[in-house]
């Protein structure tokens, strides 16, 4: 079946106190199709006006949304989760056609899991309760949550809808008012949410600024008027954030890049059999679903010893993926999400070439024909090589799966955590022992065990060294945006 993009506006505004507002200079940029390179609308290019206007909108809804009671907010996130829900596809079909993703990811994946997110914390934030005990008979220390007040929140572009999700509805849970600044790529899910849920919060309390990082981003995340910065991005742009933030001591939840490794040990190929297909499932799939995932699992280790009989069958699998056209419902892998990265993901694959690693298939940009010929797209790629290639170090975000082999456990764990980066790994093993000893030696803050690439709000979610350090998901997330206070009442 094959779905379309939605219809656009020619442009949009920032979503400031309820209200779709203009920017205040007057300037917009325009936002490409990846598809097709085709315009879609064209989005305010802000600046720190624009801002500092949307960060008095949520100063002034702080306080009364902050003292509203928990049961409220839940009531409101479940009525956020219905609009997507009851949106669905032009949800999906507006993230395809910005991102250039394939429709049955964000049909099947992204958006229900945007659903799933916000009834998660409208959910938990009821069951949360603060806590008294007696110090002794005459002082009682009463331990209560507050909100922050207001959150600066910088998300990219590779899961617009779902990353928005991750962020917005704890902020909201837990009583803050937030200013969310999308990526400039991928701007309509948030704008089209803004619309659709503006009836559902008072005025203030949730803001879009749209435009570019260092315009729109330093800005927010600079001033002094919000109460925290949450970021999920590059770890370069990490690092600035950082400073940004560090002059106003404010805190930060930092989730960053990756390089996870993906590692199967030789059992898995004991027997022919159902769960040795899903291994291959397992090395393929969440490498090429255009690569463009923080956790994708582009390092593909495998023992040596079944190394030719496995890396054939994982070079048979990726010959077999389906790409092309991301609106076509039988289509895996579509278009990378932008001219710019369709040009870094060429560079690298030619940086691997010049390394010396052999390209097992691949190598090179997908040409396709009609409509689709001027959109962004690259044959899913396999290099063999070693770890120490840049193609192994670095974080390219596009479909190119580096492989190289490991002799036995020890030299399986130095490589897996041979990088600067430790936000997701695999392992794949029919050993109980190295079911458990090997994701434990792992440096990673999500490693999967026989599996791959499932987010569930209930399990927690971030990165080890460059990665990052905070945690999304689960309830301990509530703890990212508040804080609380003890207090000691003599009596
Ligand atoms: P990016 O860092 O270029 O941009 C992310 C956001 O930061 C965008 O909204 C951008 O406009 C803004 N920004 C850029 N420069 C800024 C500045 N100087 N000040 C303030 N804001 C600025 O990242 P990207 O290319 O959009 O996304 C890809 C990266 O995101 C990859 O590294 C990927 O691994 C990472 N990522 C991490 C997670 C995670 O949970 N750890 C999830 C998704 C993506």
């Amino acid at each position: 079946m094959s779905y379309s993009a939605p219809k656009f506006e020619e442009k949009y505004g920032n979503f400031i106190n309820g209200k779709f507002q203009d920017p205040i200079d007057g300037q917009y940029f325009e936002n490409h199709s990846p598809v097709n390179n085709k315009l879609l609308a064209k989005y305010p290019r802000s600046n720190e006006k624009d801002v500092k206007s949307a960060i008095e909108a949520a100063n002034n809804a702080k306080h009364e949304w902050g003292n509203t009671s928990a049961a409220e907010r839940a009531s409101i996130l479940h009525k956020i989760a219905d609009v997507i829900q009851d949106n669905l596809e032009t949800f999906a079909q507006m993230e395809t056609a910005d991102n250039g993703k394939s429709i049955r990811e964000t049909m099947k994946a992204d958006v229900p899991l945007a659903v799933d997110h916000f009834r998660y914390f409208a959910s938990v934030i009821r069951a949360e309760e603060g806590s008294a005990t007696e110090l002794n008979e005459n002082t009682l220390s009463l331990i209560i949550n507050e909100p922050l007040g207001v959150v600066a929140q910088i998300i990219p572009w590779n899961f617009p809808l779902l990353m928005l999700a991750w962020k917005v509805a704890p902020a909201l849970a837990s009583g803050n008012c937030v200013i969310l600044k999308p990526a400039e790529q991928t701007p309509a899910s948030a704008t089209f949410l803004a619309e659709k849920i503006a009836h559902l919060l008072p005025p203030g309390v949730f803001n879009v600024i749209h435009g570019f990082g260092p315009e729109a981003g330093k800005p927010l995340a600079s001033s002094p008027h919000v109460d925290k910065v949450a970021f999920t991005g590059e770890t370069t742009t990490g690092q600035l954030i950082m400073q940004y933030a560090s002059k106003n001591l404010h805190p930060v939840t930092m989730e960053l890049g990756g390089k996870s490794p993906n590692v199967f040990f030789s059992s898995i190929m004991d027997k022919d059999d159902e769960f040795l297909d899903k291994c291959i499932e397992g090395a393929v799939l969440f490498a090429f679903n255009q690569g463009e995932v923080c956790t994708a699992p582009s390092r593909l280790l495998i023992q040596e010893d079944i190394y030719d009989e496995f890396i054939k069958r994982v070079i048979e699998r990726t010959e077999a993926i389906k790409m092309g056209d991301p609106f076509d419902d039988s289509t895996m892998m579509g278009a990378q999400a932008s001219s710019d990265q369709h040009k870094k993901i060429l560079e690298y694959i030619k940086i691997g070439k010049d390394e010396g690693a052999e390209v097992l298939t691949g190598g090179g940009a997908a040409e396709l024909d009609g409509d689709l010929g001027d959109g962004f797209y690259i044959q899913p790629t396999i290099l063999k090589g070693h770890n120490k290639m840049r193609v192994f170090q670095e974080e390219i975000f596009g479909p190119v799966l580096a492989v190289c082999t490991f002799k036995d456990e020890a030299e399986a764990i130095e490589i897996a955590n041979d990088t600067m980066y430790g936000l997701g790994a695999g392992v794949w093993t029919r050993d109980a022992h190295q079911l458990y000893q090997i994701p434990r030696a792992i440096k990673a803050g999500r490693v999967w065990v026989n599996c791959y690439h499932d987010y569930p709000a209930h399990a927690p979610f971030g990165g080890y060294k460059k990665s990052g350090f905070g945690r999304e998901n689960h309830l301990m997330m509530l703890n990212h945006y508040r804080q609380s206070k003890n207090m000691l009442i003599s009596y």
